[in-house]
């Protein structure tokens, strides 16, 4: 039987390749929703949001945590290009809670100078990382 049809993923942040291998399937958090990309997709570039990319590969499954960035994909190569990403054992889930605790109070208070949007992406990116790390022993009330 022929081997099942693999795409090839690259993650890439400024400072580094994240992850890069022949994967079966991709799921993560387009600007419009989540999008699911299977190998021999058609092509297309979409913006990306904070969030967490599922990861399948020869029935294994590896979420990623991202930030915003952009994803290309084409037949045989989807190259993910964001502003930082990290794999579950690279995440220090004890920076990430301090991270998540303080945008929660900053975004409870209701001082002037608070800038919400920044609070906002802080929480995000602290919960993506806290769920791709497996840490989800808190309900939260973002869709990351
Ligand atoms: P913090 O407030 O803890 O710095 P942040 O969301 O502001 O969090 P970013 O600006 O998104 O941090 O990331 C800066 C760098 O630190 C990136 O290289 C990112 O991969 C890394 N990073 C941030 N938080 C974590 C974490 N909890 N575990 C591992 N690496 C992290």
């Amino acid at each position: 039987m022929a081997a099942a049809p693999k795409i090839q993923l690259d993650v890439v942040t400024p400072q580094k390749l994240a992850y890069s291998d022949q994967v079966d399937l991709i799921e993560g958090p387009a600007v419009d929703g989540l999008i699911g990309i299977l190998p021999k997709h058609a092509p297309l570039v979409t913006a990306m949001k904070i969030g967490v990319v599922r990861v399948v590969k020869d029935g294994e499954e590896i979420q990623i945590a991202i930030s915003e960035g952009f994803m290309e994909v084409r037949p045989d190569q989807i190259n993910l290009v964001v502003r930082t990403a990290e794999l579950p054992e690279e995440i220090d889930i004890e920076r990430a809670e301090s991270a998540r605790d303080r945008a929660e109070e900053k975004l409870q208070s209701s001082g002037e100078n608070i800038d919400f949007a920044r609070a906002e992406a802080s929480y995000e990116r602290a919960v993506a990382r806290l769920k791709a790390a497996g840490h989800n022993d808190r309900s939260y009330t973002t869709t990351v």
